[in-house]
């Protein structure tokens, strides 16, 4: 084939079933490109995109001649689920245009792989189901998903491949979107591949998913040992518990020649299933998290911590607002802490209004006040404004163009605080450098980020100075605190009785 045609579209949303409805307004202010909007912002040196497109993008073009085809690319930070709606209206888009421009050789999907919609459970599947009815059969599918994607039988069906990211915090999208080219080459050029995929009761907590350490990196590892001998691609993925549908479950996909890819994926299944209790969250508890932060503060000579307020992770659909550890900061009088990303307009709206220098009465959560999110009112001094306009430097963001909103910094007492309008997780430390504050200077630095925090702020804070809190909030890992309603249950470890057989292989 001299110079395949070959379709790029994607929808990421993670969807956290119990957090707000996702709207197509939400969409349309993150990332929402329409055909060759896409390749020119993949060209851009800052692309506000997800990584996956210009790494697609630049694989082939370093492969040899192609013709790429852009029809619609969208994402937003994660949320609930979508408005079914716009659901509807994008895939019709995309299916119109994937129509108007056939015959297409073959087709990339860059997906998130965990939504959901007001209407369906499997808007990723019905997604992938409607590609591969409009270029048939024989055209290559291949999709890309994040390692927090639920996989559906419907997903795996309808693709010639998916292949998950492999790091958690997330530095290789650009990576398996390269991957994904390498694989379309080779099935554009008539190789066929056996495909197996197995999914297993088990929803792990979502800290128990990092792929530096711990039980999900074994079992990625293992995976990627057992690449070549008949074997191309191994993509374990671990799901994204919050969505809470049928589909939920690690799951274990495979693709080869022949009977290997079965083999593994069994294989795999079979040591997971041994290792299981090791997916059981181990948080501490609010009260000893603020001690350590007290006592770094009094104690210049020993590490600093970083608080991690896992539970409130923009991330996983935490609205980034919660107050608790904030409160027993302030409470216990913690020396030179700083907290980011506090998510709230009208508080960087009252910040703007003041101006900086200015003493301000600050309230938080004037118009967000929630379960966990309490609205209160502190003496606070303005520190700094901006306008929330960042390039990422380290980790899951660098190099990408994100729009924080109106931010400010403001100080109470000791406390100070970093505070945006647009809800994202604070995993690069350029969100809290951009309001001119030194991370290096603070004893005591919490971010509202699950894990991704960690692959930005690593600079500053090692494994051993992390604390991961147990504070409320939409996304705990505390799985029993969550009222789940369409998991497969029994599955585990929320139902430690869990019995499940292997397959053989
Ligand atoms: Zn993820």
């Amino acid at each position: 084939m001299s110079k395949p045609r070959i379709a790029i579209l994607g929808m990421h949303l993670e969807s956290n079933a119990f957090a707000p409805v996702t709207t197509g307004a939400d969409f349309r202010a993150s990332c929402y490109l329409v055909e060759d909007e896409i390749v020119a912002e993949a060209a851009k040196p800052a692309p506000a995109m997800p990584a996956e497109i210009p790494g697609f993008v630049a694989d082939m073009d370093r492969a040899g001649t192609w013709e790429p085809v852009p029809i619609i690319v969208t994402a937003t930070e994660p949320g609930g689920p979508v408005d079914h709606g716009f659901f509807t209206e994008t895939m019709e888009a995309m299916r119109s245009r994937l129509a108007r421009r056939l015959p297409l050789d073959a087709v990339y999907i860059s997906n998130h792989g965990a939504m959901t919609s007001t209407g369906s459970l499997d808007p990723d599947g019905e997604l992938f189901r409607m590609v591969r009815n409009v270029v048939g059969p024989r055209a290559p599918v291949v999709a890309t998903v994040d390692l927090h994607a639920n996989i559906s039988d419907e997903m795996a069906a309808s693709t010639d491949a998916i292949i998950a990211y492999r790091t958690n915090p997330h530095v290789d999208q650009a990576e398996r979107a390269a991957e994904a080219a390498r694989l379309l080459r080779r099935l554009l050029d008539g190789d066929r591949l056996a495909a197996s995929f197995v999914r297993l009761p088990i929803v792990a907590p979502t800290v128990t998913l990092l792929t530096a350490r711990g039980p999900y990196a074994d079992l990625i590892e293992a995976g990627q040992a057992a690449i070549g001998d008949g074997l191309d691609i191994v993509s374990v993925v671990g799901g994204f518990a919050y969505s809470d549908t049928p589909k939920n479950g690690l799951a274990i996909l495979a693709y080869g020649a022949g009977a290997r890819p079965a083999q593994v994926t069994f294989d795999l299944a079979r040591r997971a299933w041994a290792d299981r209790e090791r997916f059981q969250a181990q948080l501490t508890p609010v009260s000893e998290a603020v001690a350590a932060a007290v006592h770094a503060g009094l104690n210049e000579d020993e590490p600093a911590v970083c608080l991690a307020d896992v539970a409130d992770n923009p991330g996983g659909g935490g609205r980034g607002n919660t107050t608790e550890i904030l409160e027993a900061l302030i409470a216990a009088k913690a020396k030179s802490a700083l907290l980011g990303l506090f998510i709230d307009p009208a508080l960087a709206m009252q910040c703007h209004a003041a101006g900086e220098g200015s003493p301000i009465q600050a309230t938080f959560n004037s118009s967000g006040a929630g379960e966990h999110a309490r609205r209160f009112t502190e003496s606070a001094t303005v520190l700094k404004l901006g306008d929330g306009g960042v390039v990422g430097r380290r980790g899951t963001y660098r190099g990408r163009t994100v729009d924080l909103g109106a931010c400010a910094a403001l100080k109470i007492g000791n406390v100070t605080v970093a505070v945006a309008s647009r809800r994202v997780q604070c995993a690069d430390p350029a969100f809290l450098e951009s309001l001119g504050l030194d991370i290096a200077a603070f004893r005591t630095v919490v971010v509202k980020s699950r894990g991704h925090f960690r692959a930005g702020f690593d600079e500053f804070f090692d494994d051993s100075q992390v604390v991961e809190v147990d504070a409320g909030g939409l996304v705990s890992p505390i799985l029993s605190r969550i009222r789940f309603a369409r998991l497969p249950r029994p599955v585990y470890p929320l139902d430690p009785e869990t019995t499940w057989t292997p397959p053989r292989g």
